[in-house]
């Protein structure tokens, strides 16, 4: 049977954890994991905080304490905000403990005694006022490929590129800012280039083939450029000792520990378990053929995780590599990089203390904008359109109607299934049409989790509420029951059985509000059997269709008491939410680093300008008055068949509707851009598109990556208003 073994990246105990990390691999891992274990499946989640590396040693120097100091400070606050936040994790270590020393130097000592390392003398930088190497985040200076000037000596966090302290322009010393010298020094490499060609791993680099596209990308862009030996020791003092002789004062690479402390966390899991082989059982998870081994990670990390880890896998025998590495991209927030030097984040810990219960609303909204092929956005007034328009709206009221009026109509029981049977036949096109959609949402939310698309999973989450909206919006019970009890009371049995999917489906999503949906059933018969079966249903394809049970609930079962699932989210809630952050960038701009970054960007002054368009030649004003542009505010999107760059929009100008085709296919999913106001340039002669004709043209800006985003007007702009 297969296992999974799942993974979510190590986070640094230098720092809490903020909704770029949830949203970058904690939560799609949670998520995932759920979902396993719904489906019955044997699995693991295995996390733990990374407590070596220079980040730590600085931000201790920074903070005034010992690294020891900070790290139990932090892993204690990451442990409590995960724990409060709801993650499951199967085990949640830390590389400090002994068991990890442990695993990492028997690691080291044996890829040694295979001979996999190539022992180099090579020249690195040295900090003569300090006394010591500047290994990589001790070396800062100008990122080769983005200019950035605060690149470290292994990576730029601006671009994500993996760095070598030598590719840097004007290094310097982070410690004393001076310029450093370079000497010679012994360190141990891990021949990259060489260890590419072993079997083991070229098997492996197939399965990439199939992974995300970004992921993919990465991984191939490394390898065709040549991989080259990478130093697996450090010249510093904190981390685990180099288990050699004549390696004093040296340690294992942060990169070379962290990912084993994956191991190490699985080993302790299974002893602090008990039972006589405890000190066994971890092998079959990370050695047996059934084992699927899934890392969720931030893209920041693919190399390591795609490359530098399999390979150490592949020399030491005997392990399983990676079988999905779903890497996701970056969450920026309200428009800018999230940065925690500036504070421009949102921390998980005072996101708890500021929307106190509110767990799920926040896996909703991080989930419906997961950055799982690109960078997405956080804003405050997001997340405040989607708890409202969505959970309450859709979610919450559809639950809720069905659950008053079944106790207003029915006595608070779930109704005769004869009623539900009997529908009369005008009412059988929509029932008809609503089990279908149901059907159709299942599959597809199936299918999608399988393929690590919880973004899009969640939508058909959704569909199922919507169905059940359409539904009571088109059998309209609470007009019937008068005339027709009977009738009222087989919509009512319909409807329940529609939130009994919905609290089965929505669980990995959303586990509060599957417990409270369970709850207002009276659902007390719900077993784990009865869950994975309901997800093999989903499984299974049209053609067995007859095999779905539509009607998980029995006859006559006693409701709870109906309670909303959500609430809905304030102006005055989110106002201070927002001002908190947009006071941190303006205390930035007067702090005493505003020199710098002011000087920074004269010197960058020339580079910019070379990254934008020209000015087109100019314009007389009555030419420019002859466009009419308008706010617009986009009602429908959905995809044009046989077209994957376009989107067909229903564009709402207050005094009529237009349909627009619009090129931005790749760049936003249809169902996220409902509600958005966009700038419309409406008197652009109509075109026909694909058969169809697209009145105006929405207008759109080019990042410099290439990625479209909506040029769009204030949230207050109302739609029809003349933009001049
Ligand atoms: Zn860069």
């Amino acid at each position: 049977m297969t296992r999974y073994l799942v993974t979510a990246a190590l986070p640094y105990a230098n720092g809490p954890i903020h909704l770029g990390h949830l949203a970058g691999c904690y939560l799609p891992a949670d998520v995932y994991v759920r979902w396993l274990k719904a489906r019955g499946e044997e699995v693991l989640l295995i996390c733990g905080t990374d407590e070596h590396g220079v980040a730590i040693e600085l931000r201790a120097r920074k903070e005034g304490c010992t690294p020891t100091e900070l790290v139990d400070r932090y892993y204690t606050q990451i442990k409590k905000s995960f724990d409060d936040f709801g993650i499951e994790f199967s085990h949640f270590s830390r590389t400090s403990r002994p068991i990890h020393h442990e695993t990492a130097t028997d690691f080291f000592r044996s890829l040694y005694e295979k001979g996999v390392f190539e022992e180099r003398v090579t020249e690195q930088f040295y900090d003569e006022e300090a006394g010591q190497f500047l290994a990589d985040r001790y070396l800062i200076g100008v990122c080769p490929k983005c200019s950035f000037d605060q690149a470290y000596g292994d990576q730029c966090e601006r671009c994500g590129s993996s760095l070598s302290p030598d590719e840097l322009i004007k290094p310097r010393s982070a410690l004393s800012g001076a310029t450093p010298v370079l000497r010679s020094t012994r360190n141990w490499f891990l021949p990259m280039d060489k260890l590419a060609e072993g079997s083991v791993f070229r098997t492996y680099a197939e399965r990439v083939a199939n992974w995300r596209s970004h992921v993919r990308g990465q991984f191939n862009s490394w390898i065709n450029q040549g991989l080259m030996a990478r130093s697996m020791t450090r010249d510093l003092n904190w981390g685990i000792p180099v288990p050699l002789k004549g390696a004093e004062g040296k340690v294992l690479y942060v990169w070379f520990d962290a990912p084993i402390g994956y191991i190490s966390a699985t080993r302790e899991y299974f002893r602090l378990q008990g039972g006589v082989d405890s000190e066994e059982a971890w092998k079959t998870w990370w050695q047996s053929p059934d084992t699927q081994l899934v890392h969720f990670i931030g893209k920041d990390n693919i190399v390591f995780h795609t490359i530098i880890f399999p390979m150490i896998l592949a020399e030491q025998g005997s392990y399983v590599l990676p079988a999905q590495v779903p890497a996701n991209e970056f969450l920026n927030l309200e428009g800018e990089k999230i940065s925690t030097s500036r504070n421009h984040a949102i921390w998980l810990h005072e996101y708890l203390v500021d929307l106190p219960g509110r767990q799920d609303e926040l896996r909703y909204v991080l989930t419906a904008i997961a950055p799982e092929s690109k960078d997405s956005d956080f804003t405050w007034l997001d997340y405040q359109a989607r708890v409202n328009n969505e959970l309450v709206a859709i979610l919450g009221n559809f639950v809720n109607r069905v659950m008053v009026l079944t106790h207003k109509f029915c006595n608070g029981r779930v109704p005769d299934p004869a009623t539900g049977h009997a529908l009369s036949v005008d009412l059988h096109p929509a029932l008809e049409s609503c089990w279908l959609e149901v059907d159709n949402a299942r599959e597809e939310l199936y299918a999608l989790m399988g393929e690590f698309r919880l973004r899009e999973a969640q939508v058909a989450m959704m569909r199922l509420a919507r169905a059940g909206n359409k539904f009571l919006a088109e059998t309209e019970p609470w007009k019937r029951v008068k005339e027709d009890p009977q009738t009222a009371a087989g919509i009512l049995y319909v409807g329940l059985q529609i939130c009994a999917h919905l609290a089965v489906a929505c669980e990995p999503f959303l586990p509060a509000t599957s417990q409270k949906i369970r709850g207002q059933l009276g659902w007390n018969t719900l077993s784990a059997e009865f869950i994975r079966e309901w997800w093999i249903d989903c499984a299974s394809t049209s053609d067995c269709r007859d095999r779905h049970n539509p009607h998980l609930l029995g006859s006559e079962q006693e409701l709870g008491a109906a309670v909303h699932l959500f609430t809905p989210i304030s102006n005055e809630q989110i106002q201070p939410l927002r001002d908190r952050l947009v006071r941190f960038s303006t205390a930035q701009g007067e702090s005493a680093d505003a020199q710098a970054v002011q000087s920074k960007n004269q010197n960058n002054t020339e580079m910019e300008y070379e990254k934008f368009v020209p000015v087109k030649p100019e314009v007389a004003y009555p030419d420019f008055e002859k466009l009419d542009l308008r706010v617009a505010q986009i009602r429908s999107a959905e995809r044009v068949e046989g077209a994957d760059k376009l989107l067909k929009l229903d564009i709402g100008l207050g005094f009529e509707q237009r349909v627009v085709v619009s090129g931005i296919a790749q760049y936003f999913e249809p169902e996220g851009l409902v509600g958005q106001k966009v700038v419309l340039l409406a008197n652009l002669a109509p075109r026909k598109i694909r058969g169809q004709m697209s009145q105006g043209m929405i207008l759109l800006a080019e990042n410099s990556d290439g990625r479209l985003v909506f040029a769009r007007p204030d949230a207050d702009a109302e739609p029809g208003a003349v933009i001049r």
